[in-house]
């Protein structure tokens, strides 16, 4: 760790560790509380700020969504989002975008872009409106330790905070840790800050896993054969027992490796958890087919002209190249005629079409990810100013925190919300 030699460190009033969404929102929100009389900083590790908002929705940053309830997050208790979200709904999130000069678009799917299609223009808006609230982002300045300094005589308030890292000596009234979870660590966000937070007296989630994540298939998985194909899927996650965990209906794209697109990494958080909990035989079960009825399908076949094969019955339903997939999954050939075929090979068909259990071996990691479940439980902060209840003074905002949206701005949602909580508290306190 480098430093400042023989210099006293530097007093602000708030420090914000992590510039990332939660954090510059946290950061333009302390400094317009303080109304310009400065003393804010935000300290960032990485070389460039924002490296996530501006790959966040394939460039064009999927800044929230029309709707958005606690039933799109998982993590901490449904109750306790509830409250958060509450606090800063999409309708804040809107209105302070329009106010920086951002205009946000609803697409068909609810998703909220910039009408510019630009990420660039959601993190260039952002960082204006950082230095016109008067605070300050220094950068790369990675933070090693932030220590809560003696209590003062109310035994109630930590006597500041002591930020250190690389070239940076701070002593803060307020710190907002809102370092990120471990997604994209190439970004700046590797999970430094869970032992940040740990050595204030926090604790982590049992289970840190990635989120959003795309599925590895086992070699020799005939979806890997048929990379590029994208069909509409519903993928039911269920557990050990049968029972359903989650289910979402969205795009599925096939490729070398094994499966992505929105619904696979909406699903994989749950699957990832369910096997971080213990649950190895927790299963993601597809189907192909997901507007249609098994029954119906399967008296069709019974009921389809003697000609038919598996091939003329799937033409137009399915993707193309995908007939084979379904055909090879079920030990069949794409000629096969579906009148004749056996009890069995029938119902192989059928189940390769709507209860096709897909050979997860595994997931991309962190480094494919687009979020990361677990962190900091929300039990541990209190939900109208995210002030940490173990260390008072201290702020926690983002993705840290143990809680994780589906796909389509939820997560940006949460980093918005708990960034102006954070920020308004941390200035006013
Ligand atoms: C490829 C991709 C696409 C995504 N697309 C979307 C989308 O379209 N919509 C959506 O809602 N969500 C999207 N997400 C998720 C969203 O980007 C994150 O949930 C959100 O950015 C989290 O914000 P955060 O501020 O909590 O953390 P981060 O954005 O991860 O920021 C944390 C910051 O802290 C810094 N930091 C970490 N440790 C230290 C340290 N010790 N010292 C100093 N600085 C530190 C990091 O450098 C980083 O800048 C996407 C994520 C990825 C990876």
């Amino acid at each position: 760790m480098s430093e400042p030699i023989g210099q006293p460190p530097e007093r602000v009033r708030v420090v914000v560790v992590g510039a990332g969404a939660a954090g510059l929102m946290a950061t333009i929100h302390a400094a317009r509380t303080l109304d310009g009389a400065g003393g804010v900083v935000a300290l960032d590790g990485a070389r460039k700020i924002g490296a996530k908002i501006l790959v966040a929705g394939g460039g064009r940053c999927n800044v929230t969504h029309h709707e958005v309830t606690p039933e799109d997050y998982a993590g901490s208790s449904r109750n306790a989002i509830r409250k958060v979200l509450g606090r800063y709904p999409v309708t804040a999130t809107v209105e302070f975008f329009r106010e920086l000069g951002v205009e946000l678009k609803r697409e068909e799917t609810g998703k909220l872009f910039p009408t510019t299609d630009r990420a660039q223009s959601v993190l260039g808006a952002l960082l204006d409106a950082v230095r016109a609230a008067g605070a300050e982002i220094r950068f790369p300045r990675r933070v090693h330790e932030v220590v809560a300094m003696p209590r003062t005589d109310d035994g109630n308030h930590a006597d500041g905070f002591r930020v250190r890292g690389d070239d940076v000596d701070l002593l803060a009234d307020r710190v907002i840790l809102a370092t990120g979870g471990k997604a994209l660590p190439k970004s700046g966000s590797d999970g430094a800050g869970y032992e940040i937070a740990r050595s204030l007296g926090h604790t982590i989630t049992d289970a840190v896993h990635p989120s959003l994540v795309p599925l590895v298939l086992h070699d020799g998985d005939p979806i890997r054969d048929v990379s590029g194909i994208a069909l509409l899927t519903r993928l039911d996650v269920r557990d050990g027992r049968g029972k359903m965990i989650a289910t979402y209906n969205a795009p599925l794209l096939c490729t070398h490796f094994g499966i992505s697109g929105p619904v696979v990494l909406d699903a994989s958080r749950h699957l990832l958890n369910a096997h971080a909990a213990g649950d190895k035989a927790a299963v993601i079960v597809a189907s192909f087919l997901p507007d249609d009825d098994r029954d119906t399908f399967e008296q069709s076949l019974l009921a389809a002209p003697g000609t038919a094969t598996i091939h003329s019955t799937l033409r137009g339903r399915v993707p193309e190249r995908f007939i084979g997939t379904l055909a090879q999954a079920a030990g069949l050939d794409t000629a096969d005629r579906v009148r004749t075929l056996t009890k069995d090979a029938r119902k192989r068909f059928l189940d390769a079409i709507f209860s096709h259990r897909l050979a997860v071996a595994g997931d991309r990691g962190y480094t494919f990810a687009e979020a990361t479940a677990g962190g900091v439980p929300l039990s541990e902060v209190r939900l109208d100013t995210m002030e940490s209840r173990i260390t008072p003074g201290l702020h926690l905002a983002g993705e840290l925190l143990d809680v994780d949206g589906r796909v389509g701005g939820f997560n940006f949602q949460w980093a918005w919300a708990t960034g102006y909580l954070a920020g308004v508290a941390a200035a006013a306190g």
